[in-house]
């Protein structure tokens, strides 16, 4: 089948189940399959390619399967990263995290780097490749995400996959270098919060996504047990919910960190919160 045509195929299905962004998802779709860039598709779109996978991916979107899993890979800040069930999927908003870890590692001379909750290791990875000096631990507990992360960390000689648990990260620390750098987008939904997400996310891992009663458990446990491994003027970075900046920071404050500070992402939410450690 032409491109052309199996674009027009998929996204007359994707509209007739009233699928949203039928448009996008039959034109990531189609490429995909074809292996081309979407920005390919005008030059290609009279080239002949196998889709023989198509009506059963076009399926599992119709059953609201994200387009990145129904895909299995995605562009996060310069790389593309594999995805699927058992993952979280990599958002916009935490490249502007990649952004400013990379900013500060590339201050330091061959920094270590902690990605604690890596899940597919798009932040650590990401970090790594962005600054080849750095030394990047990428510490996830889930086995499936775990076995993601190892895919996307091959060919990433400096980033190591860490299979580990931040409410025990002792078998790791005992063998890690103290960090200059400690980045993380832990689970941060409330649990009572977690049936009222879109029905898209929700095929996310809950492991994923579940902070605990107040959303903050993580962020309470990766201070409590990380605190002492990070270097004198070594930088902590959280991503954080949209209404977590206040708790975040005084969670830091109150630990005793320096230059707290709650920032905004593109779309004008709190989205990250750094501080540096006295
Ligand atoms: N940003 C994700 C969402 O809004 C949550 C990711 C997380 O819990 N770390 O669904």
């Amino acid at each position: 089948m032409i491109l052309k045509d199996a674009f027009d195929y998929s996204y007359s299905y994707l509209l007739n189940h009233n699928i949203d962004e039928a448009e996008f998802k039959a034109l990531c779709l189609v490429c995909s399959l074809a292996e081309l860039k979407n920005s390919q598709y005008g030059l290609c779109r009279n080239n002949d390619y196998p889709f023989e996978a198509l009506d059963e991916k076009l399926n599992l979107l119709t059953e609201g399967d994200p387009l990145q899993y129904v895909i299995g890979k995605w562009d996060f800040y310069e790389s593309e990263f594999c995805v699927g069930r058992g993952v979280l999927i990599p958002r916009p908003e935490t490249e502007e995290l990649v952004q400013l870890a990379v900013n500060f590692a590339s201050m330091c001379s061959a920094p270590v780097v902690y990605d604690l909750c890596s899940g597919s290791g798009c932040i650590g990875v990401s970090i790594a490749k962005a600054v080849p000096s750095s030394k990047v631990f990428c510490v996830e507990k889930s086995e499936i995400a775990f076995d993601y992360l190892q895919k996307n960390i091959t060919l990433c000689g400096n980033a190591t996959a860490v299979s580990g648990d931040v409410f025990n990260p002792k078998p790791f620390l005992d063998n890690a270098p103290a960090a200059d750098i400690i980045v993380s987008n832990p689970p941060y939904i409330k649990t009572s919060d977690i049936d009222n997400l879109q029905p898209e996310v929700q095929k996310e891992p809950a492991m994923a996504l579940d902070g605990g009663e107040d959303g903050l458990l993580f962020y309470r446990e990766i201070i409590k047990n990380f605190s002492d491994s990070l270097t004198k003027g070594g930088r902590i970075l959280f991503e954080i919910g949209n209404e977590q900046g206040n708790d975040v920071f005084n969670l830091l404050d109150t630990a005793g960190f320096a230059d707290v500070s709650v920032i905004k992402d593109i779309y004008g939410n709190d989205r990250i919160v750094t501080a540096v450690k006295k």
